[in-house]
């Protein structure tokens, strides 16, 4: 992977979100914002993106174990062969299955019709700790039921406002929201429905409804538009992602989440007992061999942590120096915090380990004096 050239350009949130203006027309369904390199490229710096999505996702986790009432609801909307699936099985393939709740939403049941049409979607939000991913959402009662009249007017022309402070409270309540619509040029999901029925192993996919729906395209696309222009708000935004090419979708919302949720910054929960004193009860249950095997790996991790350090360290000065020529006094500032940030981060982690270096050793050495 070439380290400097392939990249972000820019924050793809700043790139893609919506706004009141957003105009669906002039949005390059095959364009690759805010990105400078190709495809390969992109999987792969998505792929590097797994460790650190997985470490935030497992904070968050934590964090919902210990009391913690945030959550992460991603809610993801497109047309058919958008890619919308796609999205839940590379993007959140990366963490743990355990932390996410998939749902995806259909025509409702009879059941669910009886019910205001938000009862369906109350009954899905993600638990505290956990991400939260809707293929399809409430939104559908703003597309499919405008553009298929399922409802009236009047019915539908509420919906907004009513999602909007739905939205608001759950945001209140602790949930952070990222909305992705997903779009494609209409050749393009021609090209890929044509794929469906080319294939018995993805007849499955295909729908008899998939033409018929594709027919009223311009009416999707205003509705679209409506959804984006009418509900992108501070608390929840939505973001336009161009989806001709699935590497770059999957890679903008990939850079999307990691984003959100180093925003978040959910913290390790701190517990109520002393690891020293944990670690020697423990050790007293383990045989001298075993205990030996355990300092030599504190040993291993020591030495990675000494290597770690000393990378962190080049990267901040590389960093600085980057910053140092163009003379923006806010950016240099900006670079020093964040390179003091890393370095206090890796002295504490090194303190600590070498902390519990030394009980193993002290504990192993009383150990073989008694033997
Ligand atoms: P798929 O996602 O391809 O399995 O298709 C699900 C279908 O359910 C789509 O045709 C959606 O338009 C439809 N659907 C989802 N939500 C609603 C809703 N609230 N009202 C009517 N149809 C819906
Ligand atoms: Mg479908």
């Amino acid at each position: 992977m070439g380290k400097h050239e392939d990249s972000w350009s820019d924050d793809p949130r700043d790139l893609l979100r919506a706004d009141e203006s957003v105009a669906l027309s002039t949005i390059e369904r095959d364009a690759t914002p805010g990105w400078t390199g190709g495809k390969k490229a992109g999987k792969g710096f998505s792929r590097g993106r797994g460790d650190l999505l997985s470490e935030l996702q497992e904070r968050l986790f934590a964090e919902g174990r210990a009391g913690g009432d945030r959550s992460l609801l991603v809610v993801v909307q497109g047309l058919d062969t958008a890619g919308k699936g796609g999205v839940a099985r590379h993007v959140l393939g990366m963490v743990d299955p355990q932390g996410v709740a998939l749902r995806s939403f259909g025509a409702p049941s009879p059941e669910e019709q009886k019910h205001h049409f938000l009862w369906r979607i109350k009954k899905a939000l993600p638990e505290p700790g956990l991400i939260g991913v809707f293929d399809r959402s409430h939104y559908e009662d703003v597309l499919v039921a405008r553009v298929d009249e399922l409802v009236t007017p009047d019915v539908w022309e509420k919906r907004y406002d009513e999602i909007n402070a739905f939205e608001a409270d759950l945001v209140e309540s602790g949930t952070t929201i990222v909305k992705f619509g997903l779009v494609v040029s209409h050749d393009e999901q021609g090209e890929r429905l044509m794929k469906r029925l080319d294939r018995p192993d993805k007849h499955w996919k295909y729908s008899a409804n998939d033409i018929p729906t594709r027919r009223k395209w311009d009416a999707y696309q205003e509705a679209y538009a409506d959804v984006f222009r009418r509900t992108s708000t501070e608390a929840a935004p939505w973001y336009v992602v161009p989806a001709d090419h699935k590497w770059y979708s999957r890679l903008a919302i990939t850079e999307i989440l990691t984003q959100t949720l180093i925003e978040m910054d959910p913290e390790w929960p701190s517990v109520d007992w002393d690891p020293e004193e944990e670690r020697a009860e423990l050790a007293a249950t383990l045989s001298t061999r075993a205990l030996r095997r355990s300092l030599r790996d504190t040993d291993r991790q020591v030495e990675k942590a000494v290597a770690d350090d000393r990378q962190v360290r080049e990267e901040a000065a590389q960093a600085r120096e980057e910053v140092a020529g163009d003379s923006d006094p806010v950016a240099e500032a900006e670079a020093e915090a964040r390179e003091a940030e890393a370095l206090a981060t890796a002295a504490a982690a090194m303190v600590d380990l070498r902390r519990t270096r030394r009980q193993k050793a002290e504990l192993l050495e009383e150990r073989e004096t008694a033997d």
